[in-house]
């Protein structure tokens, strides 16, 4: 009854039953899971304090991840965010810090939440977060927000991939800022067609985005390509906001994120084999970590 697929059962199912994008996925979650809505929504609470506790034991730690490539900057940016001028305004910096915070957690192993995969696992919080912490919102308003967002998820994955393997970081970083881009809109008090234009448009704006991780691991770029996520969610949430529509529907940008993908060399899907991964800086610290893997054994 409240399944959905895509942009279009969105659309008409929020409009038949009169309710929200993140009242939707609730009730679809409740009802594929056969409990009470009661039930998805405590689920999705226990979510949210992970990615809250991420956030604020991020911005503190300074230890370095397992890779040694990251760590520390996190709690650099919240510095800056909290004591500096910074150029884009308090939210925008405390929102990278708050990515950035997430990813450094994920590269020492933390348990975090895969929203939707690890590697893109600081954008939705980050967002949803510091605008949350900026309006003064509780955790059920975040709780609804991140119900938002897995609709987009589920649309995207649905319709073409959240694997960096199979179609680039355009379907992790893209994909995240897409569901923290229409979840932003719904915490705002925007429309269903809103969110809708701001997932597609944060989606379209990172088309083509290579998945290229250094060494193989999902440190660099991946941790500031979550902080430049969160800067595209923001920006697609606004411009929707601001009455800006998408001229290609979601479900269009979709399908063109999964023709992308599938045009990819697979160089540029997670094999570390082009883009960053093969620079000489990347090929230097590909020795150095195997060197040191090596003397460990
Ligand atoms: S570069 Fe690849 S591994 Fe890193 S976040 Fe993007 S898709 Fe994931």
């Amino acid at each position: 009854m409240y399944q959905y697929t895509c942009q279009k059962d969105i659309e008409e199912k929020t409009a038949c039953y009169q309710i929200s994008i993140s009242e939707l996925a609730a009730r679809h979650e409740a009802e594929r899971d056969e409990v009470d809505v009661s039930v998805v929504m405590e689920r999705m609470q226990h979510s949210l304090a992970v990615m809250k506790a991420n956030i604020r034991t991020g911005v503190e730690c300074v230890q370095p991840s397992i890779g040694g490539l990251i760590g520390g900057n996190a709690a650099r940016m919240y510095r800056y965010a909290t004591a500096g001028a910074p150029l884009g305004g308090e939210l925008l910096a405390r929102a990278v810090a708050y990515a950035l915070a997430v990813t450094e957690e994920n590269a020492r192993m933390k348990r975090i939440v895969a929203c939707p995969t690890a590697g893109a696992c600081g954008v939705v919080p980050a967002c949803l977060i510091a605008v949350g912490e900026a309006r003064g919102l509780d955790d059920a308003a975040l709780t609804r927000a991140l119900f938002n967002a897995s609709a987009i998820g589920i649309v995207i994955a649905t319709g073409a991939t959240i694997s960096g393997a199979e179609g680039g970081c355009q379907a992790e970083v893209g994909s995240a800022s897409a569901m923290a881009a229409s979840a932003l809109v719904e915490m705002a008090g925007g429309s269903v067609p809103a969110c809708i234009n701001a997932a597609a448009m944060a989606l379209k704006n990172i088309l083509g985005l290579v998945c290229d991780p250094v060494a193989g691991l999902v440190e660099v770029p991946c941790s500031k390509r979550n902080a430049v996520g969160v800067a595209n969610a923001l920006a697609a949430a606004d411009m929707a906001l601001a009455g800006i529509t998408s001229v290609i529907p979601l479900d269009e940008v979709v399908r063109a994120m999964k023709e992308v993908g599938r045009a990819l060399p697979y160089e540029l899907r997670e094999t570390a084999k082009g883009g960053v991964a093969v620079s000489k800086t990347a090929q230097e610290i590909r020795r150095r970590i195997g060197q040191s893997l090596a003397g460990d054994l």
